[in-house]
């Protein structure tokens, strides 16, 4: 390379870059001007493109503090990749904060429809006394040593407790008996109310002996007969009671609704107590399933005499 350095002198100086390196201070002097055309470009916004980053950062500029003659340079293009970049930033932040991610949304409380109560009757009462007398040949339990002798000979046996059916501490030990198809009741309907609701039904009443009634009726007016033709289906061992307290909502619909459908087949009667707040079920012996022809030995069933009926009451 030749360069003309004209002086205005008159005289012309010619130099080239061999001439240059000659001599060591021209060549420090080369060497520092190379330094000093390469540092700023490491200092250029490119540069440091190089350097690896996290991911996210990465692709997310930083506020640039560059003057507005550079923004203005940037193109069309670029400034779109930059909006881009910054609405993907806003969006992974929300996503790192859950009270901003999630949505609340208040859905509609859909309450579970309550079937009306199951209120009793006198009809209801005397069809209890008439089934448990005529069509399933009970008879009265008439005190506690009638009682002891039913159980010992197993025509009375345990109301079935277990986890899903608890027996209300305060009955007598030896009144937590009933007929073998209530306590076949309870054991289905205990079961599947476990396995819906994961809690127990309790039992608060079973049988009760005629003269126990007697003693119930001098303490609670709202007590049933003990004698006389229409009286306490208690008295026969087939009737339980299950506490209302305690159940939900849901629990005292399901309750009803399987209830109900029970008493239309003519397995049970059910009438609901406020007083002691109570499911009152009288279980009949056609709850049992039919057993298959040919198993056992054929039951003979014994007429009762018209003479014993009287002496009943009836
Ligand atoms: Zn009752």
């Amino acid at each position: 390379m030749r360069v003309d350095t004209g002086t205005g002198t008159g005289m012309a100086l010619h130099w080239s870059c061999s001439e240059i390196l000659r001599t060591p201070l021209m060549r420090r002097t080369a060497f520092m001007v190379l330094v000093l055309m390469v540092l700023p470009v490491a200092g250029a916004p490119g540069w440091s493109a190089v350097r690896p980053k996290h991911p996210a950062k990465a692709a997310v500029p930083q506020a640039s503090s560059d003057s507005p003659s550079k923004n203005d340079s940037l193109t069309k293009k670029h400034r779109k990749a930059l909006k881009k970049a910054e609405r993907a930033r806003r969006h992974a932040t929300a996503r790192k904060k859950p009270g901003i991610a999630v949505l609340r949304v208040n859905l509609p409380r859909t309450r579970v429809p309550l079937p009306p109560p199951l209120r009793g009757s006198y009809a209801s009462l005397e069809r209890q006394n008439l089934r448990a007398e005529e069509v399933d040949g009970l008879e009265r339990i008439e005190d506690e040593d009638d009682l002891a002798d039913r159980i010992a000979r197993k025509v009375l046996v345990p109301v079935p407790a277990s986890g899903a059916l608890a027996v209300n501490g305060e009955l007598p030990e030896n009144h937590r008996y009933c007929r073998p198809w209530t306590a076949r009741f309870l054991s289905d309907l205990s079961r599947v109310h476990g396995a819906l609701f994961h809690k127990p039904l309790v039992v608060t009443s079973a049988v009760r002996p005629v003269d126990y009634q007697k003693q119930l009726m001098e303490t609670n007016g709202n007590a049933t007969a003990a004698e006389g033709e229409i009286v306490s289906p208690h008295v026969t061992g087939a009737t339980i009671d299950i506490a209302k307290q305690g159940l939900t909502r849901q629990e005292m619909s399901w309750m009803r609704a399987r209830l109900l459908a029970l008493e239309k087949a003519g397995k049970i009667d059910v009438e609901e107590e406020f007083q002691q707040a109570c499911f009152h079920i009288t279980v009949y012996k056609s709850y049992l399933p039919a057993e298959p022809a040919g198993s056992g030995k054929p039951k003979r069933r014994v007429p009762v005499p018209p003479a014993q009926m009287a002496a009943r009451g009836r």
